[in-house]
């Protein structure tokens, strides 16, 4: 009896790497194995309309339980890896339980990161789960500040979840601008005069230094010496790969699992999603690696997208729909080529004028497809003025 395929980690990338190698024709053994208490579920509305109440906790599934009978996998949860054994080609898992594999699939995602002052105390928070998303519903719901530490999407969404319940909040930013990082300094004063008109108090070029409190938060202090008082504060400062696991492996690397462009890491072993190097949290990227991983290991790698097509994420913020295509130089100067960016409605590109790498469209999902295009092919900047309408 062959032990199939085991995936590690029964989120996203996980679960769409089943599914896919079941619409691969793959009909061998496959084990999902996850440490989280429930079923697969969508992390995207945890930072939006979880907070806000506008999505319930319902509507975040990845899928069925009859779903996962119906494609013949054995789901796991609440079952961490410890540890694996490339030679053995097994998975420890906590309890003392191995599990071999035929092909093993890494796709323990990324947690947050914790900077040196982190401490974990009543009212700070980090938001990766679904438990993360709800400690701080319940917080804020009772709040009435929120310190939000990081000026990245997380940070942002969050701020404007906050605003949305009443709750008073402060960005602080060690870079000037928020999402200028992702997105370049044009875009980060637009999204920075967004939240200011929302009364978001954006301190920028701060450092922390400490949490201030003993049991329960009551400030944050800053490089300065001075101390901003609050009863919550949210961590946003980034991800980082989940390899704690993979340690005493020749797999085990912090900054995540190197892959090549079918997703493989080694003999038989392959990864998708945030636990991948360099992967950016974007979540149509962990599904076209999980497609690409499953066609691997099915044997018809090149049916699939190739890892490398352009990369899109979006992100909610007070209504408004940003949505990225693309490599973002925030080095290069950012082209509205309709609507305009203070007014939150635009297309815009990044690039130069001969050949575009990316673009940002900000409540505009009726240019999506043709962007998409547009950036696939690298169309210069004359070509996108024509087509955008
Ligand atoms: C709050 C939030 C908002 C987001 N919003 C957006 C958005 O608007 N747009 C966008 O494009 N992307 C967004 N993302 C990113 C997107 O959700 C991720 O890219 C996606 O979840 C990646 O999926 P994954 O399966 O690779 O990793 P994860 O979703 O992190 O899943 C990994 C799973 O593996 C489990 N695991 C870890 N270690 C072990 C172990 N040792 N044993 C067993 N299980 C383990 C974890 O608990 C987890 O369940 C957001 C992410 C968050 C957290």
């Amino acid at each position: 009896m062959p032990a199939g395929v085991v995936v590690a980690g029964a989120s996203l990338a996980g679960l769409r790497t089943a599914f896919d190698l079941r619409a691969e024709g793959y009909d061998g053994p496959i084990t999902l194995i996850g440490d989280e208490p429930a079923l697969p579920y969508d992390r995207p509305p945890l930072s939006k309309g979880v907070l806000s109440g506008e999505d319930t906790e319902d509507s975040l599934a990845l899928c069925t339980g009859d779903e996962i009978s119906g494609h013949d996998i054995d789901l796991r949860i609440d079952t961490r890896v410890r540890r694996v054994d490339l030679e053995r080609r097994t998975l420890d898992l906590a309890g003392r339980e191995s599990v071999p594999f035929d092909d093993l699939v890494i796709a323990t995602g990324a947690r947050c990161r914790r900077p040196a002052w982190y401490r974990p105390m009543r009212g700070v928070h980090e938001l990766r789960t679904l438990a993360d998303a709800r400690t701080l519903r319940e917080t804020l719901s009772g709040a009435r500040s929120l310190v939000v530490v990081g000026g990245g999407f997380i940070g942002t969404e969050v701020a404007a979840s906050a605003r949305s319940m009443g709750v008073e909040v402060t960005m602080l930013l060690r870079e000037p601008l928020p999402l200028a990082g992702v997105l370049g300094l044009e875009v980060g004063h637009a999204v920075r005069d967004l939240h200011a008109a929302q009364g978001v108090d954006i301190r920028p070029v701060i450092e922390v230094t400490e949490l201030v409190g003993r049991d329960a938060v009551e400030g944050v202090r800053l490089g300065d010496g001075t101390v901003i008082v609050t009863e919550a504060v949210l961590v946003a400062v980034g991800a980082v790969p989940q390899v704690d696991w993979l340690a005493g492996s020749e797999l085990h690397d912090p900054r995540g699992v190197a892959v090549d462009e079918r997703g493989c890491a080694g003999a038989r072993v392959w990864a998708a999603g945030d636990v991948v190097r360099g992967a950016q949290g974007h979540w149509a990227k962990a599904v076209a690696q999980a497609k690409t991983v499953a066609a691997g290991i099915a044997g018809k790698a090149g049916t699939a997208r190739p890892v490398s097509v352009p990369d899109y994420f979006w992100s909610d913020q007070y209504h408004h729909k940003f949505q990225v295509l693309g490599e973002i130089d925030t080095t290069a100067p950012f082209q509205v080529l309709h609507g305009a960016l203070d007014s939150m409605s635009c297309v815009g590109t990044f690039g130069n004028p001969d050949r575009i790498t990316g673009a940002l469209l900000i409540d505009q999902p009726k240019n999506l497809g043709r962007m998409r295009r547009l950036v696939g092919r690298g169309a210069s900047l004359a070509e996108c003025r024509e087509e955008v309408v």
